[in-house]
């Protein structure tokens, strides 16, 4: 059994706000500590319930975050950025199924530590085929194109609700109870791991089961951003096409070309001055 692990910062146990994700702050260091502790309660969950290859995406920010050795030996570790498939580099229809690990909730969700949807500071929605979409169910279904059944989530409460709504069979770990963005009650990081550890191997249990998550093709990406300035710059894109004051929309024939032209339109509206 082969499985890919994406994991990312907003979700691990005990974290609540951006001084924990970034930076060079002791707060920072602390954190990629903890995300190895959830990851590596993944791991060990997959290893027992064998697996014999396990593939991990650093997927946060700059996508350095776990350190090599903190990570359970048995795992590759697929780091640094920018990378083609950025947060599910790796994924390819060798796998049995998906893994997210520290996810977050889809941005303006209530709720939701740290809540966003890719790049806080220019995106305000991302709608996938006329369905609003937070990085949960835009990399599940760039599993599901490569026919890879995403089968389990850990992070808050709203994102394990959010993973439902896109797969509804998901196997969820929730970590913590957002009392607002920045905010929440939380697990004390072993019992987290228990509860990761737990919901991994019942995830596997049921892992031909779950159908893998497809979006229909030609696919059509809508975004609205979060000033016209970068509606404006997106639009010089040749696929690019302008829907109103802050969003664009554009149509791909594939699902892996539609994340990829998203991105270069994020990237580019991220060069902006607003
Ligand atoms: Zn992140």
């Amino acid at each position: 059994m082969k499985i890919f692990i994406s994991i990312d910062m907003e979700g691990i146990s005990g974290l609540v706000d951006g001084t924990q994700t970034g930076g060079d702050s002791g707060e920072y260091n602390y954190y990629r500590k903890i995300m190895a502790g959830d990851l590596n309660a993944a791991i060990e969950a997959a290893l027992a319930s064998g697996a014999k290859e396990i593939v991990v995406s650093d997927a946060h920010g700059g996508m350095k975050n776990l350190q090599p050795e903190d990570v359970n030996e048995a795992a590759y570790l697929i780091r640094g950025s920018p990378k083609p498939d950025s947060m599910m580099e790796g994924i390819s229809e060798g796998f049995d199924a998906a893994l997210y690990v520290g996810y977050h909730a889809m941005a303006g969700a209530e709720k939701a530590i740290l809540s966003h949807t890719i790049s806080g500071s220019v995106i305000d929605a991302i709608y996938i085929n006329g369905r609003e979409t937070g990085e949960f169910g835009l990399n599940a279904a760039l599993a599901g194109w490569h026919n890879v059944p995403s089968i389990f989530v850990s992070g808050d409460e709203a994102v394990a609700l959010e993973a439902k709504s896109f797969v509804p069979d998901v196997s969820t770990a929730v970590v913590k109870w957002a009392v607002g963005r920045v905010s929440a009650k939380c697990l004390h990081p072993k019992k987290a791991r228990q509860v990761i550890s737990e919901g991994v191997k019942e995830a596997l249990t049921k892992v031909n089961k779950i159908e893998p998550y497809w979006v229909n093709e030609p696919v059509e990406v809508k975004v609205t951003w979060r000033v016209p300035t970068m509606a404006d710059i997106v639009s010089v894109l040749p696929y690019m096409e302008r829907v109103d004051g802050r969003s664009t929309k554009a149509i791909f024939e594939d699902y892996p070309t539609a994340l990829r032209g998203l991105r270069a339109s994020i990237t580019l509206a991220g060069t902006t001055v607003r």
